[in-house]
């Protein structure tokens, strides 16, 4: 299936001459994306505000989607749900030199969410996610898929509860 790469970067150099509080709230959906290098969404829908502080910018950011994962069983790719909420700050390149663990906001004004987005979305998806909850996995000696059906190495198979 042909991937939809859709861009998540965006224009926030007109911030710049905004005031101190103003605004924008953005909603966007989409059916299913792909966020380079390697996460494949789908029903991902993304509610952000982008503010102007005096630093710069502070975004917050509400996330909710059906991640494309592995199943620490089964090794069978499966879409795990994930939502993830967030803040982050963005200050100005010329207005703070000293090192911060702050984002700066790029010299062209385009912020690139994809980026953003698919670390806060790693951090979520949990070390043994599941591709449902008795998934049987696979047998150790042959490799069968269990959730297929069963091999004749019953003893041996790890039980999973
Ligand atoms: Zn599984
Ligand atoms: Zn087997």
């Amino acid at each position: 299936m042909e991937k939809k790469i859709y861009s998540l970067r965006t224009n926030v150099g007109y911030f710049y001459n905004r005031p101190i509080g103003y605004s924008r709230s953005f909603h966007q959906e989409y059916d299913e994306i792909f966020i380079q290098p390697d996460l494949n969404l789908r029903d991902l829908i993304v509610d952000y505000t982008f503010s102007r502080t005096r630093e710069g910018l502070l975004l917050q950011a509400q996330l909710s989607t059906h991640m494309e994962a592995q199943c620490a069983r089964c090794l069978t790719p499966f879409y795990a749900n994930i939502k993830s909420e967030f803040e982050e700050l963005y200050t100005f390149p010329e207005r703070f030199q000293q090192e911060t663990d702050d984002e700066t906001i790029p010299e062209d004004g385009y912020i690139d969410l994809g980026v953003l987005f698919r670390d806060y979305l790693l951090i979520e998806l949990p070390m043994n996610s599941v591709c449902k909850p008795d998934c049987k996995g696979i047998c150790i000696e042959c490799g069968q898929l269990l959730n297929e059906g069963d091999c004749e190495h019953t003893d041996s198979r790890i039980i999973f509860d």
